[in-house]
Order: C-alpha cells, then structure tokens, then sequence
C-alpha cells in the first residue's frame, strides 16, 4: 500500500473516530457545564479581528503537526458562547445539544439533498417537517414548501415565486419588462435581506416601496395605501406586499389581517417574513400574534431563530404550494429524469442550492426525541421573560422601553440626569459592557433614536441575569 492511502485510511478508521469523538463530547460537555453555571465567565472574549488573525496564524502543516483537543479549545476559549445565559444578543439560538449531535450524523452522511436519490431520507424528514409547519399555521392542505439556507435565501426564493406569478408576463424566459416597472411595498423596519433580494432580482432601488411604522413599530397601512395608490399613478405595478412577524430590530409582529385585506383588495402577493417570529405558533399563549399568517401566500421561517436548531435551517411555505415550482423555472436535464413538476422529491426545482446540508434531520429528530411541547414551552418561557424584563425596565427611573416588547426581542435605553447625548450614552454603554465580557448584548437605530437590544433565546437566562445587566449598565461611568 502507499504512503498516501495508507494515511488515508488510517484518517478513516473507525476505531480513531470512536476514541476522538469520546473525547470531544467529554470536552463540549464539560464546556456546556462551565457556560451554564457561568464558571466560564466571558460570553464574547474582547479579541481584535488583526490579533485574532496573528493568533490563528500557524501555517497550514503538510504533514501532522497539532493535537486535536488543542485546536478545540482554543475556539471553543475565543468564540461568542451562545450557551452562556449572559448571550442577550443577536438572534441566533442556544442550539439543543441533541441538535447538535444530530448535525453530526449529518455530516458524516453528507446526504445533499438536491434530488430523492441524494439523500432519500433527509428530502422526507423535510417534507415532514414542512408539512408539521403548514398545519400549525393553519394552511390548507395544499400547502407545500422547501428547506433553504437561511430566511435570506428564503425570502429570495419567496419573492421570485410572488413576481413569476403576479406578472402578466414569464419574467424567468423573458426578464423584467421595462415598460411598467415593478414595486414592493415593505416596512422601514423589514430586514435588509428583502431589499437585497429586490436588487438581486434587477427591479433596482426604486422598485422598494418603504412604509413607515407606527409607535408600536408595526407597518403603518394608511401609508402602505398611499404609497400603493402613488406608485400607480406613477405607472409601476406593484406586485407585492411584505409584513414582518416579527421585526428583527424590535420584534413588533404587523397587523397580519389588515395587511391580508389590504393584498386581497389589490390582488398583490402577500408575504410574511416570519424568520423570528413564526414559531410562536407552537405557543398557545402567543400563537395569537399570528393571527392572518394563513393567509399569507408566503412566509419564512428561520428554525435557528427559535426552535433550538444550530445554524442554518430555514423553511419557506406556499399556501398554494404548486406556487413552490414558480421561483426557478429553469431545467438541468442532467438532475432530473422527467421535466415533471410533480416530483416534489427532487427537491432543486425549487430550491436556488443545488447540494444541501440534510437540514431537516437536525430538527426532526430533537422533535421525535423531546417531543413538540418543549419547544412550545421555550417559545413561551423566553416570551414571558422578556415581558417580566420590560415590566423592571418600566418601574425603573433611569431606563426607558422603546416599545413594550411583543416577543423575546426588547430595546431599551439608560438615562442619566443631565446626559443629553442619549444616543451617545447608549454606544459607550454597549462598548462598556462588551469590555467586561460578563453579557452579550446588541444595539439598534429606531426612528426615535438609539437604542440598546436584548434578544432573550437561551433557555436557562433568568430575570436575575437581566437585572444584574441593568446595574452593570449602572456601574459604567
Ligand atoms: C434573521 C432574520 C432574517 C435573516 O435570516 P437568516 O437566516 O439570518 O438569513 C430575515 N428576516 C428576519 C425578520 C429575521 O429575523
């Protein structure tokens, strides 16, 4: 045997596999121990990007050189720990530890799921799970959908459907006609990924049609009807309404139903971008701020957001589903025997990646295993909290809510007497508090100013944690 496959085969053996894969889940375990009781006390280690770079500097070896467990813990010392209850930050979650072993067997099967054959099992969990999601939203059972790579690449694949569909033309075969341009109406507060995938799909910067939002940060349709009625005159067509469910920047959750009269009225497609927000479907407390969804004829759901799923997996949902095959009406003979649009198994007629990671295994099987009501429970748990959390923020004189918080996103800002930089204030306190390592939080602009943001998404932060991040806001001079 050569050298060259008999290194090969000794980086396969099973045996080596067993002894290194014991050893790390000893070491994430004891690292998940240390993040929960918070002996690990840094949630984001304050390292510059040009010193992480001189850290991670060591050139590549050619031959073995560096220890595994060595390697490990050293990211596991320098990354942003999103299992420490301090991480109050962006909304990324805490994954399940189950999840986190599941997404192992993924990679080690590398099943890409382009078509059935290439992954039978992960392209039947998928349709699974879509169909578990279309019924807790209360779609009919024409309903249909696909897992994707993020709710960035969803809210893409949505909005190609809703324009192939709205126009009175085939843009796929023919591209945008310039004689009546095309328009989207989306709140100021949409996600940034909405007006890129506008860019993306060539209609330009004029095509965004922005709403303002009104005090509680939810679209303001008055404006939306406005605008709608300007853009015709105007000679666009407008083809498209989105609502949030909920906002990233505040978590406000639109007037769903008002938003659905409103498209029905002017036959426009009507998306949801529910990346965050969708999963308060699973709590029966919550479950309310979604009243209309099903009358969405899209929406997208970010599983990483909050159903405990490590990063990515997304789902987005056609309440008509043949509306699924409309975003890519291309063909690649060497994919797909039939050019049949039936064969829902051969999941890249409508998804823009070809191989996939096996997506839907890493939540199906958490699901299977603990059951639907815990992830119910946590939807409602952090919700809850985040309430309890505002309800301090309110009784306190020197801070300030900038909305009462709907789901388990909440802004907030520190006063001080005679501080009238309040925009300023809030900057330096973000970068006081990241200085001490002890929490993770985020900032946002909102139209009335700047403002600190909590996401509250891992499920062991108590109210106790949130109170001693007000008085480390305090403590800053
Ligand atoms: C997180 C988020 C997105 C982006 O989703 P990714 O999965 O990060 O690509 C889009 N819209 C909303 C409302 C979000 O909260």
């Amino acid at each position: 045997m050569t050298n060259a496959s008999t290194k090969l085969k000794r980086a396969f053996e099973p045996n080596r596999f067993r002894e290194q894969g014991h050893r790390l889940v000893d070491l994430l375990a004891d690292f998940l121990d240390e993040s929960q009781t918070q002996q690990r006390s840094a949630v984001l280690p304050q390292i510059p990007a040009d010193e992480m770079l001189d850290r991670w500097s060591a050139p590549l070896p050619a031959e073995p050189a560096h220890g595994f467990e060595g390697i490990i813990n050293k990211v596991l010392e320098q990354s942003n720990n999103l299992q420490h209850p301090r991480y109050v930050g962006h909304q990324c979650c805490s994954p399940l530890p189950l999840a986190a072993l599941t997404d192992l067997v993924g990679s080690l099967l590398n099943n890409g799921s382009a078509v059935y054959e290439m992954g039978p099992v992960n392209v039947v969990l998928e349709q699974r799970l879509v169909q578990w999601m279309c019924q807790l939203i209360g779609y009919p059972d024409t309903a249909d959908g696909i897992f994707t790579h993020g709710g960035t690449v969803g809210n893409l694949t949505a909005l190609l459907a809703a324009r192939q569909i709205k126009t009175d033309y085939d843009v796929w075969r023919n591209g945008v006609q310039p004689e009546k341009p095309l328009s989207v109406l989306v709140s100021e507060d949409c996600h940034y990924s909405i007006k890129r995938a506008v860019g993306i799909m060539g209609l330009g910067e004029a095509a965004v049609l922005t709403v303002p939002v009104n005090h509680r940060y939810q679209l303001d349709l008055a404006v939306a009807r406005r605008r709608y009625d300007e853009a015709l005159a105007d000679g666009r067509q407008v083809f498209l309404i989105v609502g949030n469910a909920c906002s990233t920047a505040t978590g406000s959750y639109d007037d769903l139903n008002a938003i659905a009269d409103f498209a029905e009225e002017r036959n426009l497609w009507f998306h949801v971008d529910a990346a965050h927000g969708a999963s308060a479907a699973l709590s029966a407390t919550y479950r309310h701020l979604l009243d209309g969804l099903q009358r969405a004829d899209s929406l997208v759901w970010d599983a990483h957001k909050m159903l405990l799923t490590p990063a990515l997996a997304t789902t987005v949902l056609f309440k008509d589903g043949s509306n699924s095959y409309a975003s890519f009406s291309q063909k690649a003979s060497y994919l797909f025997e039939k050019e049949s649009k039936e064969e829902w198994y051969d999941m890249a007629h409508r998804t823009m990646e070809c191989t996939k990671a096996m997506l839907g295994l890493k939540l199906y099987v958490p699901l299977m295993v603990y059951g639907t009501d815990l992830f119910a429970d946590f939807v409602t748990h952090t919700y809850d909290l985040t309430k309890q959390f505002a309800a301090v923020i309110e009784r306190a004189a020197d801070f300030e809510l900038a909305a009462p918080p709907q789901s388990n996103i909440i802004c907030f800002r520190h006063t001080r007497p005679g501080v009238t930089d309040l925009d300023d204030l809030q900057k330096r306190i973000r970068q006081g508090i990241l200085k001490e390592e002890r929490f993770y939080i985020v900032q946002t602009a909102l139209k009335s100013g700047f403002y600190l943001r909590c996401t509250i998404i891992n499920p062991l932060t108590t109210l106790e944690d949130l109170t001693d991040l007000l008085d480390a806001i305090r403590a800053l001079s």
